[in-house]
């Protein structure tokens, strides 16, 4: 093995380099992992153009990984070779988030490729801990279990139950992960999104059982799917304040409203329509060990359209070529994943 390995920096807004670094040291307790598939997330894209808000350039991006084990710690539970998963989330272990299990909100989180240097590269050392085999998974799937762990976890944190309404705002791929596990906790899930394109991907790859178009209409046209009740269970998945804000407005009373957005700044309600309808309001952040299982279970039963879901592929380092592509809505990008 080489000392230097290669490694796609994101120097500056808009801005990718390749470049050497040192090889990682492996410390005990740590596996070396090989690199295999990087998906590519909003929050890159968002880094890539600058409109992350207080990110720290230079920065190695990357968070969706699947990778080789190359080398382990002694009395490891992995192997050379196993391929293998990568959960992101570094947590400290002992804050009152993690003391009780609530591991993705850990006061002192790390995010690999954004917090701290991330998986655009050749090699990365990481706690065993963070590592599990991809059993019964390809190494493509490998990589798309985080972000689609991140829908399973809206739905566990709204409990969903089997014959309630679930609307989905916002079809991206954290829609899209909702959708299915919505759909698999037994909901009658509806779509709602501006692009036609990704209604009808909902439509004929997820089996959502209605999808709405934005516009004039379409609070008439929930009311209508919903039998004039709206939904048990909403969640945003859109990024965009004036949609958060209007999510209040399709939750039934007694229903749940799960926020997996995140914006700066403030969003308001109305305080009478929240109280009269007595709803949970819930944030919803990363994802737990837990709903990383939930995923590879799903997977395993062929329960997630994976091949469907990975529209667009390339080298890790056309990276620089390829990322501006995808970011426009007429090249259709549902998961870009960069393969090494
Ligand atoms: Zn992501
Ligand atoms: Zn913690």
């Amino acid at each position: 093995m080489s000392e230097m390995m290669r490694a796609v920096l994101c120097k500056d807004p808009g801005q990718l380099e390749i470049i050497e670094r040192p090889m990682p040291e492996r410390r005990e307790g740590e596996a070396l992992v090989r690199i295999r598939r990087i998906g590519v997330c909003g929050t890159d894209m968002h880094i890539y153009q600058g409109n992350q808000p207080y990110f720290v350039y230079p920065r190695i991006m990357g968070h969706e990984l699947s990778g080789e084990i190359v080398e382990t710690s002694k009395n490891s539970k992995l192997n050379v070779g196993d391929e293998v998963y990568i959960v992101p989330y570094l947590h400290c272990g002992n804050c009152i988030a993690c003391r009780v299990g609530r591991t993705n909100c850990c006061t002192s989180l790390k995010v690999l490729g954004v917090h701290i240097d991330g998986g655009m590269c050749e090699y990365l050392a990481l706690p065993e801990p963070v590592l599990f085999k991809a059993e019964g998974i390809t190494l493509d799937e490998a990589a798309m279990v985080e972000f689609l762990a991140i829908g399973a976890h809206a739905v566990a944190r709204a409990q969903v139950k089997p014959g309630q309404r679930a609307l989905v705002v916002g079809t991206g791929p954290i829609g899209v992960g909702t959708s299915i596990f919505a759909k698999l906790a037994g909901a009658e899930v509806t779509v709602i999104d501006g692009r036609e394109d990704r209604l009808a991907f909902s439509t004929s790859q997820l089996g959502v059982s209605h999808a709405v178009k934005l516009g004039p209409d379409d609070a008439e046209q929930l009311k209508s799917i919903s039998d004039g009740e709206f939904f048990h269970h909403v969640f945003d998945a859109t990024g965009n304040p004036k949609a958060m804000e209007r999510g209040f407005s399709f939750v039934a009373h007694g229903g749940t409203y799960v926020l997996l957005s995140i914006v700066q700044g403030n969003i308001s309600f109305s305080d009478p329509e929240f109280h009269k309808r007595e709803m949970t309001l819930l944030s919803s952040r990363n994802a737990t060990l837990t709903d990383f299982a939930t995923v590879m279970k799903a997977m395993r039963e062929v329960h997630v359209p994976t091949k469907a879901i990975n529209t667009h592929r390339a080298p890790l380092w056309d990276a620089a070529a390829r990322m501006p592509e995808w970011i426009r809505p007429e090249a259709g990008t549902i998961k870009a994943l960069l393969e090494l």
